[in-house]
Order: C-alpha cells, then structure tokens, then sequence
C-alpha cells in the first residue's frame, strides 16, 4: 500500500522521489529523450527550482507536459531559529501535516547538514526522546533526501561541499530502503552530486541492515552507537542489544569492508554514574582491539523525562584520557544549539494540525561526523 506521503498528488508522480535511473525509464516510456531527466535534476537540485516554467532549457510544450505528468514535493519549511553558535534548525512540514526538524551545523569546520529518515523512532534508548514517541511513519526517500535540498537553498549552500549526518530524528537501517534510496538521490552527478565519503550513517545497528549496507555501491561513513560495554548495560540502554547484541555488532563490524584509511565511528553517549566509569572505558577499549575505530563520546544532553544525567567534565575527560591511553583516536562531542534546542536529545515539534496538542519530542545528533 502506498503511504499518505506518496499520493495526494493529484494524480502525478512525485518526481522527487525518483532517482535519475527511473526518471530516464518514465521519461522514455512516454517518448521523451533521457537526458532530460539530467537537465531536471539539475533545476532542481543544482538550482533549487521545483517551478516547471522557470526551467528555461526545456520547451514550452515539455515543460507543459511535465507539468501535468510530474510534482516535485517540497517540504515546507514552517519555522528557523538561530542558536548564538550559527546552529540553525529548520522545522518541515511534510504534504501530510506532519513536521520534522533539521539541523544546520556550521564551522564543522564545513557546513553539516543533520537529518532525520523517520518520524518518531521505534528503538526506544532509554536516554532518548524519540524513542519516547515510538515510530509514527517512515519517511519517503523524496522526505529524507528534501531536507537536504531545503536546507542547502534556504542557506545558499546548493554549490557547496557541505557533509550529511543521518544523525536526526529515526534509525536510518530500519527504513533501509528508501534511506539508501535518498544517498542515492543525493549523489546524482547532475544533482547535488553529494560524495558517500561526505555522508555518515548512524544506527543502533539492526546488524542485517548494516550487512546489506557492506553490499552498496555508495557507502556512506559508518557511526555504530554502542554506548555500553556489557550486554546488560546495554540490554538496558538501547532494547534493540535484546536482539542483536554487543558481540554481533562487533563481530558485523569486523567483516565491513572498510575503504582505504577509513574507520568506523563508535558513539557512546556518557550517563552519569551508569556508563562512564573506568572500568567501562577499559572494556571499551578491550572491546574495539582490532578494529579500525574511533570512539565519539557524547555527554548526555539532558530533557525532562530522560532518568540519566550527564557526567561532569573531569568524568569526560578521564574517560577519553583512558581511551586515548590505549591508542584509540577519541574525540568529545561538542553541544551545539542548546539555547535553541537543537543539540542531541533537545528537539520537540508540534505534531500535524489533526493531532494539535500532542507534542513530539525528537532528538538529534548535534556534532557533524565526530
Ligand atoms: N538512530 C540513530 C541516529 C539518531 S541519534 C542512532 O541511534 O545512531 C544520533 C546520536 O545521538 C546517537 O548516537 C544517539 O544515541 C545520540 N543521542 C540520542 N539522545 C541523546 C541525548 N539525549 N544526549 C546525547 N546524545 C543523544
């Protein structure tokens, strides 16, 4: 069955959720040359036109019957803030009322783009806000990949080499298909051309997904997060370990067909009292030998309703001082956006006007690529 976020386009194809290959077969099923689907993508998302009659390169008569063949859904962007710290975050609007927020990081030292695949999440971490929501709906690869396009237009960064965290609202390998299917949008030469080594996939690890991801010929950067050393710690934390644990993730990690000189990043959220002791910091490091890793340490951002507080600064550093120790390249994740609530775990939209009151809590990566 088709989601809400598929149709309601009074009977036309969503033409941002094509990637080129399908555009060029509709376009030849009805007897228009290939390459124009190339000169679309490049109105698009080179230019952040989604207007068929400012698109000057093409006929009239085809810009007509585009027109009438094609949408281009476009995420309405409802409300910007600015943190003090150039953190912008965006709030969307999808064609089905619902509302995602966005993330722009600048002085990453780039410009990062933070976004999310699903609204809601079903993983449910413990230190986690989305998870509080459960899963609500996946997003289209048009949604997933809009974010981008919006973001870049609004901020006149369409021409730049910006980078791209599925580090928003979701878990990117539970909506596996159609979050590749936006990386591969995103990618297109004739569109924002966006390089998988600009890209950082993170996830909980459903471990099938990150062996269907060994498979893809664009392979983003991998953020695996761990954030415990024990299975029972982690049973706790993250409910998913119920399933796939510690030791298969570890072991799904070693047969990742890492790149030349790539490494894979492992995010571990700090709880105060719960995670962050120096037995923990030697099992982490026990647990990484071998791997090409590096640990991104994430001091809890703390919300109403998250029972974990956040380590104080001698706790963080003594923990990534051990690490660092062992030869493990670590790095601590700055907070940014905070005064506007956008740093991890700190983002809360209204829901869609036909669940007015309920109040969505979604919580985001909030440090680039680590
Ligand atoms: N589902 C994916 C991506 C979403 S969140 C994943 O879990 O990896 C990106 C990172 O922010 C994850 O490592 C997540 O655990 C972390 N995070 C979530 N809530 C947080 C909070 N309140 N404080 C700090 N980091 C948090």
């Amino acid at each position: 069955m088709k989601s809400e976020a598929e149709t309601g386009h009074g009977g036309r194809i969503d033409l941002a959720n094509l990637e080129r290959t399908e555009l060029e077969e509709l376009l030849r099923a009805r007897g228009v040359e290939p390459f124009r689907a190339a000169q679309l993508l490049r109105w698009i998302y080179k230019r952040g036109i989604t207007d068929f009659d400012r698109m000057t390169d093409l006929s009239k008569a085809l810009r007509a019957s585009f027109r009438e063949i094609f949408a281009i859904s476009t995420p309405r962007c409802v409300a910007r803030d600015r943190s003090t710290d150039g953190t912008e975050k965006f709030l969307l609007e999808l064609s089905d009322g619902r509302r995602v927020e966005s993330v722009y990081i600048p002085d990453t030292p780039g410009w990062t783009f933070c976004v999310s695949t699903q609204v809601g999440c079903a993983m449910k971490c413990g230190f986690c806000l989305t998870g509080k929501m459960g899963l609500v709906r996946n997003l289209t690869a048009a949604e997933i990949a809009a974010q981008v396009r919006v973001l870049a237009a609004e901020l006149g960064l369409l021409d730049a080499r910006f980078t791209v965290v599925l580090m928003g609202m979701g878990e990117p390998l539970h909506n596996y298909d159609q979050t590749m299917k936006a990386l591969r949008i995103l990618g297109d030469p004739a569109g924002l051309a966006l390089s998988p080594r600009r890209v950082t996939l993170s996830t909980v690890c459903v471990v099938p997904g990150l062996d269907r991801l060994a498979q893809e010929p664009y392979m983003p950067n991998l953020a695996v997060s761990l954030h415990a050393t024990t299975e029972a710690q982690r049973d706790l934390l993250v409910p998913l370990n119920r399933k796939y644990t510690i030791a298969d993730i570890v072991d799904a990690c070693r047969r990742f067909p890492l790149k030349r000189r790539s490494r894979i990043t492992f995010e571990y959220v700090l709880l105060a009292g719960v995670n962050d002791s120096p037995e923990d910091a030697g099992r982490l490091v026990r647990l990484l030998a071998g791997l090409r890793a590096k640990v991104n340490l994430i001091p809890l951002n703390e919300a109403a309703g998250i029972p974990y507080h956040r380590p104080t600064d001698e706790a963080v550093n003594r923990f990534a001082q051990i690490l660092a120790d062992h030869r493990l390249t670590v790095s601590v994740r700055k907070s940014r956006g905070r005064d506007i609530r956008a740093a991890c775990g700190q983002l809360i939209v209204e829901g869609p006007a036909r669940s007015a009151g309920q109040r969505l809590a979604i919580a985001m990566g909030d440090g680039g690529p680590g």
